[in-house]
């Protein structure tokens, strides 16, 4: 039985890179929930977990699917070449089936609890610097005096929303901008939180008497759904008229 030595010598470094595996796994998901704690801005946490969280616990899992598949291989005993690409076979066959099921959990249901958290982290109110009260966040109507010109066409051309936080006692203000090309949607075919914008067309330019219109077109990542709505752009507003919405 000459195989023994290089199978004894198999056996200890599977075990060490599943140790390795399972280190990284332990790091990543680690270093993500400290990068959450010492993130106290909520509308960086919120760019941040819309960014990054979904991918993070996927390489997590995905090193630690390798990690088990390298340790339940690091106790082999004297085995037949057959028997060594039979392994082989089920330990990648059942790698891939638990892989596509953590990663279709991760894409298609993870993505709800994510859209909770954020939508908590979008709406929690802003604690103004100036006098340390939390600040009120504007309506669409009120916000717009505080936008600039650019700002308020990107609103209303690209699918961008500007939020206007305000500390009424000092009339400091934070603006926080959100993008919807980053963020789904709930699909109203399959209900998955996979619907995204994917093109913008301007229909009609905006006028300062008159509105625009402009297209938007979703497709859904999930069931490959499409959709597009047309929604109304506001008129240019000149300084004068501040009566546009009504
Ligand atoms: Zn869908």
């Amino acid at each position: 039985m000459q195989e023994s030595i290089p199978l004894q010598s198999w056996n200890m470094w599977a075990q060490y890179v599943a140790y390795g595996l399972a280190g990284i796994a332990v790091l990543i998901v680690l270093g993500h929930v400290l990068k959450l704690f010492i993130t106290r801005d909520f509308k960086s946490k919120y760019d941040y977990i819309n960014a990054n969280e979904i991918n993070l616990l996927w390489f997590a899992s995905i090193a630690v699917i390798s990690a088990v598949a390298f340790y339940a291989n690091a106790f082999m005993q004297e085995i037949s070449i057959l028997w060594i690409f039979v392994r082989a076979f089920v330990t990648i066959s059942m790698g891939l089936i638990i892989g596509v099921i953590v990663q279709n959990s991760l894409k298609f249901y993870y993505p709800f609890y994510v859209e909770k958290r954020l939508k908590k982290l979008r709406y929690r109110p802003r604690i103004s610097p100036k006098s340390g009260k939390p600040m009120k966040l504007l309506s669409e109507e009120e916000e717009d005096v505080y936008l600039d010109e650019g700002m308020q066409a990107e609103e209303d051309v690209f699918s961008i929303d500007y939020d206007v936080w305000i500390d009424e006692d000092t009339g400091y203000t934070k603006i926080e901008k959100y993008s919807g090309h980053l963020h789904a949607n709930q699909c109203p075919e399959c209900n998955y939180q996979t619907m995204r914008v994917i093109k913008e067309e301007l229909l009609k330019s905006p006028t300062n008497d008159e509105e625009g219109e402009l297209e938007k077109y979703f497709n859904c990542g999930y069931c490959g759904y499409k959709t597009r709505k047309t929604v109304k752009v506001a008129k240019l507003q000149s300084a004068t008229s501040e009566e546009a919405h009504v």
